[in-house]
């Protein structure tokens, strides 16, 4: 049995060797792949903490950490063993019946975001559909709304997604071109305006659906004190206050939630990303008793929402999140990167933005796109998104190293001088 693991694991490395040329598999993909994506030219084959390696044997540092999905870094070992146990013992039930995983995760998620009741599902838009599903049925049932009349306040740049319905308040022409006919539902309002906020709310809303730190926009922090009206206008009006942390959330911007930064707790959490861990897709609407109580068997589910893998590494996410180490270092070293950043003197950047290991530099249009100096930091050994033509963001693994981030320091001095 263990020559035949042998061998396979040697089948395994030949097939690798025996292609190794990056530029084949990119050909493979541009050729039976949907072109939905525009990646840089660069293949991983493998990866570890803040490292990934291509196919061809060159080392990048990830600036990306897969949109923030690998917040503790790339094959954790102790995510990883996780998995492995797990995958071991049982992967999937259904919610057809129990598991011995789900009660213990919906435990200590509720714990972590000092709420009471879960409702697990897998990609972050599944999250977000059901927090809107959550929301019109509380709306219904519980304020008194006319029944489909309910509405929910959402902000411009907004990313919530890529469902029909998500996409239907999107204000990115791209996301909704050809896609239509849209959901109805919504009314969109200003990012970061509280006044607008104040004017949309009237006795059919629902709720308000907000990022407490646009990503996708490119690092969009809103004006200080923003999330903490809005909150208070949404508990003077019975409105409830969705915070779509699938990305902001779980360490990113130095504590556990952004919406920490302005002490608002929201009446819902979305968690997404981070939360499997890199691993596996897991996503959750995190709530009260009250709100989460709306739903009754055969209203809403997953197949695969709350299987006994997905929870079994949330549950180890969780724990590393208990120890504030991810946090801490988010905020230690996001200080720093944010400090020597602004520090580069450069007619190139209109605006550096952040919050934690979350940074968005924002090129002036005369400088070029951000898409360019993506691919010469990729040269260099570093990988990173743009996003909005003009604007480069960072959002490294939250176990990176001072010395790592000196390491890309030096990178980035030299495309942005
Ligand atoms: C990524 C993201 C989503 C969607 O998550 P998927 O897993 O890609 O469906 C939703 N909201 C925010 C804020 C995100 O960053």
């Amino acid at each position: 049995m263990t020559l035949q693991a042998e061998e396979t694991c040697n089948t395994e490395t030949m097939d690798h060797a025996a292609d190794t040329n990056g530029a084949a598999h990119i050909d493979l993909v541009e050729t039976y792949g949907a072109h939905n994506y525009h990646p840089l030219p660069v293949v991983v084959s493998s990866a570890d903490g803040v490292w990934v390696e291509d196919a061809d044997g060159n080392r990048y540092m990830d600036m990306l950490a897969a949109y923030s999905a690998v917040n503790f870094g790339h094959c954790h070992p102790e995510l990883i063993a996780a998995a492995k146990s797990q995958m071991d013992r049982v992967t999937l039930t259904s919610r057809a019946f129990h598991n011995d995983q789900l009660g213990p995760f919906c435990r200590d998620l509720a714990d972590l975001c000092g709420m009471e009741m879960v409702l697990p599902m897998n990609t972050g838009a599944e999250g977000v559909e059901t927090a809107i599903k959550t929301a019109r049925k509380w709306g219904y049932t519980r304020k008194g709304i006319p029944s489909g009349r309910a509405k929910i306040i959402v902000c411009a740049d907004n990313f919530h997604g890529r469902t029909t319905t998500i996409i239907s308040f999107s204000t990115d022409p791209q996301c909704r071109s050809g896609f239509g006919p849209f959901t109805p539902g919504f009314e969109i309002i200003p990012y970061g305006n509280i006044e607008a906020l104040r004017r949309s709310i009237d006795e059919h809303t629902a709720a308000f659906l907000v990022e407490p730190i646009q990503g996708e926009a490119g690092i969009i922090v809103p004006p200080d004190g923003f999330l903490r009206h809005a909150r208070t206008l949404c508990c003077e009006n019975r409105v409830l206050f969705i915070a779509d942390e699938i990305q902001s959330g779980l360490g990113r911007t130095g504590f556990t939630f952004a919406c920490e930064h302005e002490g608002v707790k929201p009446d819902m959490y979305i968690l997404g990303k981070a939360l499997g861990g890199g691993i596996m897709p897991v996503s959750a609407v995190v709530s009260t008793r009250d709100i989460l109580g709306v739903f009754s068997p055969g209203d809403h589910g997953s197949t695969f929402g709350g299987n006994p893998l997905a929870c079994a590494i949330a549950r180890r996410v969780i724990a590393l999140l208990k120890t504030n180490q991810y946090q801490d270092n988010a905020r230690e070293q996001g200080e720093y990167l944010l400090k020597q950043l602004r520090a580069i003197n450069t007619d190139k950047v209109k605006q550096i933005r952040g919050r934690g290991l979350w940074v968005g530099i924002e090129f002036h249009v005369t400088a070029g796109k951000a898409r360019e100096y993506c691919t010469r930091l990729k040269d260099l050994g570093m990988l990173c998104k743009d996003t909005h033509e003009q604007t480069m963001r960072l959002a490294p693994p939250l176990c990176i190293t001072r010395e790592e981030i000196d390491w890309a320091l030096e990178r980035l001095r030299k495309v942005l001088i």
